[in-house]
């Protein structure tokens, strides 16, 4: 008993002191440097932030150039402020690389709705031209959960289908943590990518397992900090507009 008391008696001084111990003055807490640098985010949402890159305003795609072999040109077409995938001319790739990155890109399933599932409005981000955020027409059609529009292709599935009905646009907001590699070319931290789809959470954090493959099990392989993003063409006529992006600091 007089084990017990000694022990409760022991606790209830230490967490005193403890807590005691954790006071400091208010100011001691304050941290004043650095101060954020400003950054004008636009009058609307419309609007890239001062300090982004923008990747297509509307006009060409300057930007961008071929992802095919013989390279050159992007050949997709251009009309009316937005840019549509142009079957079997290849991926684009963007002129600038990028690795962990805030990017903002509005695309549009194609107007006439043909098939169905993978074949239904495909196309797909491919962040540092490895990591695929899959750009599908997924508003009233299936498929593999893991392949739906918002998916990290074959690895991760969206947390809500967000998709707005095939004539609209399509938001996706991206913050993406490129994968770090040990000069070994041991992997030290793994890529991460929080998605938000018409502004609704659909990737939490999620930690990649590798490249994004289709018919392999993922596995990494040491690259570049900073690399090209990809739009991929995927045979179907999809749109994009809108696009830029922010180096994460
Ligand atoms: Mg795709």
């Amino acid at each position: 008993m007089n084990k017990l008391f000694f022990l409760i008696f022991t606790l209830l001084i230490s967490n005193l002191l403890i807590g005691q111990d954790r006071k400091v003055p208010p100011e001691a807490t304050e941290i004043w440097e650095p101060v954020p640098r400003k950054v004008d985010p636009g009058a609307d949402n419309a609007t890239p932030p001062s300090d982004a890159v923008v990747l297509f305003g509307g006009k060409d795609l300057s930007e961008w150039e071929s992802a095919t072999e013989e390279g050159g040109d992007a050949k997709w077409e251009v009309k009316d402020g937005i840019f549509t995938v142009v079957a079997k001319t290849g991926a684009i790739k963007t002129k600038k690389e990028f690795g962990s990155c805030q990017l903002h890109i509005e695309w549009r399933s194609p107007q006439e709705i043909v098939g169905e599932g993978q074949g239904r409005g495909n196309s797909g981000i491919f962040l540092m031209s490895k990591y695929e955020v899959q750009v599908l027409d997924s508003y009233e059609s299936k498929t593999y959960s893991n392949g739906q529009a918002a998916s990290i292709y074959k690895q991760s599935i969206p947390l809500v289908n967000a998709m707005r009905p095939t004539t609209e646009w399509e938001v996706y907001d991206i913050i993406f943590n490129a994968p770090k590699f040990n000069k070994d070319g041991i992997l030290k931290s793994p890529a991460s990518v929080t998605i938000f789809h018409n502004g609704v959470l659909v990737q939490n954090n999620f930690e990649l397992k590798g490249p994004t493959e289709y018919n392999r099990i993922p596995i990494y392989e040491p690259h570049a900090d900073k690399m090209p993003i990809i739009l991929q063409d995927h045979g179907n006529p999809v749109s994009f507009r809108n696009i830029w992006i922010r180096d994460i600091e």
